[in-house]
C-alpha cells in the first residue's frame, strides 16, 4: 500500500504521523514540512522563546523518534500539487508520491498588512522568533500592530525587556474576537499598569520605514514612531493547494465531523479545515488542542476505529505572571450571556452561563478551576442551585 501522505509538519501534521503509529497502523507514513526543522510547538515562540531567545524549541518529539517510529521526515520540503484522480502529491524537487490516504495539514499564516515596508516583523516560526528578537536587541520601542492574543503577548514580552511598546487595535477592545470583555479589560489593565500604551479603535492608515525606523499614521492621525513594528492581525489559512486540486474551501478546507473532505481518501486537520459547527455553519479554530484533536480524529477515521470522545474547545495565553484559559463559548456570543465572576484562590474565574448549564468559563491564573470547568462544559450538566451565584463556584462540588 502507497500508506498515508501528510502535508505540512507542524502541530496537527506531527501529531497525526505519531497516532497513527500509536495506533497501530503498520503502512508507511511521510510527513512532508517545508519548514527546514522537525514539528515544534508554537505557543513558546511568543512567550519563552521571545523572552530568552536561548531557550530550545519545543519539538514535538525528539528527532531520532521520527525514523524509529518509521516515520518518512521531509523537512525543507514543499508539496506543490495533488492529483487526487492519480492519488498523487508533487513536491517541490518534482518527486511524487503515491498515497492511499492524504492528510491536509497545512496551517495558516500571518495575515499580512498592505504597506511594503523592511521594519515589519510577524511571528509564525522559529525563524520568525529568531529575526524578532535580534531586532529587538538595542531597539527602544517597537509598534504592536493587533490587539489579539499574539500581538498582546509580544507587547508583554517586549515591554518586560525594557522597550516602549505601543499597540494598536482596530477594534472597540482589546481581544475583542474569543474574549469576555471584563478578563479582556482585566489584561488590558495590566497592560497599562506594565507601561504598555494601548489604542483601540484606530486602525493604521499608512505604514512607512523612515533612517530611524518605522513611522505609522493612525486613523485619527495621530503619528507612532518606533524603531520597528510586529504585526498580529491574524492568520490566513494555507487553502492553496487543497483548492487547486478541486477540494470545496470555505475559509478553510471543508470537511465533515471525521475531518473528511468530500473525497474520501482526502482529509484535513488543525488551522486549515474547516469543520461542521454547532450551528451548522463550518469553522476553523486555531487552537494547540484543535491540531491534536483533528489529528486524533482524523486517524480514527482512517483506521476505522472509533472516533474519540468530544471535548470542549480550549486554549490559553500567557503574559506577564498571568495565565489565561478559555474553555467554551466565550467569544461575542458571551456577552450577552450571563457571566458570573468567582474568586479562584489567587485569580479570578468567569462562568458563561445559560440558564443553570456552562456553556463557558475564562480563568485567570484558575487552571484546576479551568480543568473542572472543561469537564462541567463537556458534560452539558444543570449546576446545582447557589452554584451559579458570584464567589460560589466549588470545583471539588462540581466534580463530584
Ligand atoms: P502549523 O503549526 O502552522 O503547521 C503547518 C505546517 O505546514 C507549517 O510548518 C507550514 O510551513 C507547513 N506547510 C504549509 N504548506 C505546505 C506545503 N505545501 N508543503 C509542505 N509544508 C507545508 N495555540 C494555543 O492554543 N495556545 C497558545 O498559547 C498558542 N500560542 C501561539 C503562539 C504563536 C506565536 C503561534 C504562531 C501560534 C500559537 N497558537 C497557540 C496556535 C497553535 O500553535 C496553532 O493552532 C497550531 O500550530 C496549528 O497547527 P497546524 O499543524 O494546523 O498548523
Amino acid at each position: 500500500s502507497a500508506g498515508v501522505v501528510i502535508i505540512g509538519a507542524g502541530q496537527a501534521g506531527g501529531r497525526a504521523a505519531l497516532t497513527l503509529r500509536e495506533k497501530g497502523y503498520a503502512g508507511p507514513v511521510t510527513l512532508i514540512g517545508d519548514e527546514p526543522v522537525p514539528p515544534y510547538e508554537r505557543p513558546p515562540l511568543s512567550k519563552d522563546m521571545l523572552i530568552d531567545p536561548e531557550t530550545r524549541p519545543t519539538w514535538l518529539v525528539p528527532a531520532e523518534a521520527w525514523a524509529a517510529q518509521d516515520i518518512r521526515l521531509m523537512t525543507g520540503r514543499a508539496a506543490m500539487a495533488v492529483d487526487r484522480a492519480a492519488r498523487q502529491v508533487r513536491l517541490d524537487d518534482g518527486s511524487l508520491l503515491d498515497y492511499d490516504r492524504l492528510i491536509f495539514a497545512t496551517g495558516s499564516r500571518p495575515r499580512r498588512l498592505p504597506f511594503r515596508v523592511s521594519r515589519l516583523a510577524d511571528l509564525r516560526t522559529l525563524g520568525d522568533v529568531e529575526s524578532l528578537a535580534a531586532r529587538a536587541v538595542g531597539a527602544r520601542s517597537v509598534l504592536v500592530i493587533g490587539g489579539g492574543v499574539i500581538g498582546l503577548e509580544v507587547a508583554a514580552t517586549l515591554v518586560q525587556k525594557g522597550l516602549e511598546v505601543t499597540v494598536v487595535e482596530i477594534g472597540s477592545r482589546l481581544l475583542g474576537r474569543n474574549f469576555p470583555a471584563p478578563v479582556a479589560a482585566a489584561l488590558a489593565r495590566r497592560h497599562a499598569a506594565e507601561g504598555v500604551t494601548l489604542l483601540t479603535g484606530r486602525r493604521i492608515r499608512d505604514l512607512a520605514d523612515t533612517a530611524a525606523g518605522i513611522r505609522a499614521v493612525l486613523s485619527d492621525g495621530q503619528v507612532i514612531t518606533a524603531d520597528f513594528a510586529v504585526a498580529g492581525i491574524g492568520v490566513v489559512p494555507e487553502t492553496g493547494l487543497a483548492q487547486a486540486a478541486g477540494l470545496v474551501v470555505d475559509d478553510g478546507i471543508v470537511v465533515d465531523q471525521d475531518m473528511r473532505t468530500a473525497d474520501p481518501a482526502v482529509f484535513a486537520i488543525g488551522d486549515v479545515a474547516a469543520q461542521p459547527g454547532p450551528d451548522g455553519r463550518s469553522l476553523r479554530c486555531e487552537t494547540w488542542q484543535n491540531a491534536n484533536i483533528t489529528a486524533e480524529r482524523a486517524v480514527a477515521a482512517i483506521l476505522g476505529s472509533p472516533l474519540p470522545a468530544p471535548e470542549t474547545p480550549w486554549f490559553w495565553t500567557d503574559q506577564y505572571d498571568l495565565n489565561v484559559q478559555l474553555a467554551g463559548v466565550t467569544g461575542p456570543e458571551a456577552d450577552t450571556a450571563r457571566i458570573v465572576e468567582q474568586r479562584a484562590g489567587a485569580g479570578r474565574l468567569f462562568l458563561v452561563l445559560d440558564g443553570d448549564r456552562l456553556i463557558g468559563a475564562a480563568g485567570i491564573n484558575a487552571g484546576r478551576d479551568m480543568a473542572a470547568c472543561r469537564r462541567l462544559i463537556t458534560a452539558g450538566i444543570h449546576l446545582p442551585p447557589g452554584m451559579t451565584a458570584s464567589d460560589s463556584f466549588d470545583a471539588k462540588a462540581a466534580r463530584g
